[in-house]
């Protein structure tokens, strides 16, 4: 009866670790849903903003040894491609512009869709100039062919903004300032690179741990 006990036990416990491995899975399935972009394969939204606050909070801790930076792309004219080639069109040249930006990034850099026909790239130990270098290779790789569609290569452009993380600043003035870059490259004629003043500071926008508002 022991023996039979302990085989029935022991074939039980073969199936709790068949049930956990699989369970493991599933966990690691649901992450990779949860923190990336469908249709491009590239990190969320959701998740830039999880790493963003990483960087912050990191460089709030190691103040004046860490930097890093951010690159926001945006395609150009993007509706007038849409309603040209098709929503199925557009999605297949998005996923094209995702392919090139992720190709220029370092192993240790971020490359997200930010939503809609933006992205974001967190760029670690990168100054100002770095980023603004990087950010010329993305809208050169861009710029150079035609992206892929379901009926023809198209040229597309992009126009890109970069800012430098400073200290004190919230996530949301850092992302702005980079936006404002963004901006000034679509008003001053698009597939262009501008970059962000890296401007002081009023002290209403320096709370003590920006990290955790
Ligand atoms: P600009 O040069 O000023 O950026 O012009 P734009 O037309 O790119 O800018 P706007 O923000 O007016 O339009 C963005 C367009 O991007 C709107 C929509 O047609 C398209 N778009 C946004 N998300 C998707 C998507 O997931 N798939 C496809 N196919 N198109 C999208
Ligand atoms: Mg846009
Ligand atoms: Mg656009």
């Amino acid at each position: 009866a022991n023996a039979e006990l302990y085989s029935r036990v022991e074939d039980q416990n073969k199936e709790i670790e068949v049930l956990n491995a699989s369970l493991q899975e599933k966990v690691i399935e649901l992450h990779e849903i949860a923190t990336h972009d469908t249709l491009t394969g590239l990190h969320n939204f959701g998740y830039f903003q999880e790493e963003l606050h990483r960087r912050i909070s990191e460089y709030q801790r190691c103040r004046g040894e860490l930097f890093f930076s951010i690159v926001i792309l945006d395609i150009d004219h993007f509706k007038r491609f849409n309603d040209t080639y098709g929503h199925e069109g557009g999605n297949l040249a998005l996923k094209d512009v995702a392919k090139r930006f992720f190709a220029q990034a370092r192993q240790m850099d971020l490359v997200c869709r930010y939503g809609g026909e933006e992205f974001v790239a967190i760029l670690p130990k990168c100054h100002l100039e770095g980023a603004r270098l990087f950010a010329e290779r993305v809208r050169e790789s861009i710029a150079a062919t035609p992206v892929e569609t379901d009926k023809e290569p198209v040229p597309v452009t992009a126009s890109l903004g970069c800012a430098e993380y400073m200290p004190n600043e919230l996530a949301s003035s850092f992302i702005q300032r980079a936006d404002e870059a963004l901006y000034r490259s679509k008003e001053g004629g698009r597939n262009r690179v501008e970059v962000a003043l890296q401007e002081y500071l009023n002290s209403e926008e320096c709370p003590d741990n920006p990290a955790d508002s």
